[in-house]
């Protein structure tokens, strides 16, 4: 026990022997922000979605009435601009840095709203890019009632850091049948258990294509893994989506907040509670 002891572990930093809890590092949110709840989109590597659902998430969020941001954490690959059409810089004020805004009100930080070009790629050490994802939590001037984190790929040091600094309310786990689900699943479980974090449940992204003929749905990468992974662990697989077209083509042209699809009600209704009979 050091000298200094105040018998209060969650502010100490000294690694002792009587420590009875683990020290938090959490950090406080910018003092002039709002903001409400707090879900992390991750995934086990890129590519397979994670971006596309933490978008489509945020979409039915703010049809559902609600102020929304979306925290773009995925410094290496931030591709939560380029689907919204956002090609403005962040800027600041005296309170600190600004959430640039969306043609439909959506609120969100991204360094590619930082970068001179936005083509520059982001040559950082995990240290520097977990320090600029905390500060985007600490710096900026939210006003949501609900805020979407589209958390970097994998469970490395730069996933960590977001786990450790950012008070999550939940996290939702994006796979993909061509991948090895079940290690992804357990690692993504593994993880949020030792951060204390619930898990909302699973999406399961291009899960089938739709015959344009026949209106069949051809499962491309086999069937039911992603279900059983789920099972394994006592989550619910919440929704499945197929390789649209049109969902590619929309993220491409900047219009995602023109999508028609549904299938991430069931995840905004397990977030946000049932939907309003329109
Ligand atoms: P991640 O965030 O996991 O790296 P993205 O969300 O950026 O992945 O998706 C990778 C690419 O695949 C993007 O071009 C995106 O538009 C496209 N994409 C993702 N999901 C679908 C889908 N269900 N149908 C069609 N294209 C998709």
């Amino acid at each position: 026990m050091s000298e200094e002891c105040t018998h209060d572990c969650s502010t100490c930093g000294v690694d002792c022997s009587s420590r009875t809890e683990p020290q938090s590092l959490l950090k406080p949110h910018n003092p002039a922000a709002r903001v409400g709840k707090v879900y992390g989109v991750v995934s086990g590597k890129g590519g397979v979605g994670k971006s596309m659902v933490t978008s489509q998430l945020a979409v039915l969020a703010r049809r559902r009435g609600l102020s929304v941001g979306i925290l773009d954490a995925d410094i290496t690959g931030p591709s939560i601009p380029k689907a919204f059409g956002v090609h403005s810089r962040a800027m600041g004020d005296e309170r600190g840095m600004l959430p640039v805004e969306t043609a439909g009100g959506i609120q969100m930080i991204s360094v590619n709203l930082l970068l001179d070009d936005e083509t520059d790629p982001v040559l950082w050490r995990g240290p520097v890019i977990g320090g600029v994802v905390t500060q985007f939590w600490t710096d900026v001037v939210w006003d949501v009632d609900c805020l979407f984190v589209d958390m970097p790929p994998g469970t490395g040091d730069v996933a960590l850091s977001v786990f450790q600094s950012l008070p999550l309310d939940g996290i939702i786990i994006v796979a993909s049948p061509q991948e090895l689900v079940s290690m992804v699943v357990e690692k993504a479980v593994k993880m949020a258990e030792m951060m204390n974090i619930p898990i909302v449940g699973v999406v399961e992204n291009m899960s089938y294509v739709i015959c344009p003929d026949c209106g069949k749905e051809i499962p491309l990468f086999g069937q039911g893994k992603t279900e059983a992974a789920a099972k394994a662990h006592g989550l619910k697989l919440l929704a499945r989506m197929p390789i649209d077209p049109q969902l590619a083509r929309l993220a491409d042209e900047g219009r995602i907040e023109d999508l028609e699809g549904r299938w991430l009600e069931p995840v905004a209704d397990a977030i946000l509670g049932p939907a309003e009979e329109e």
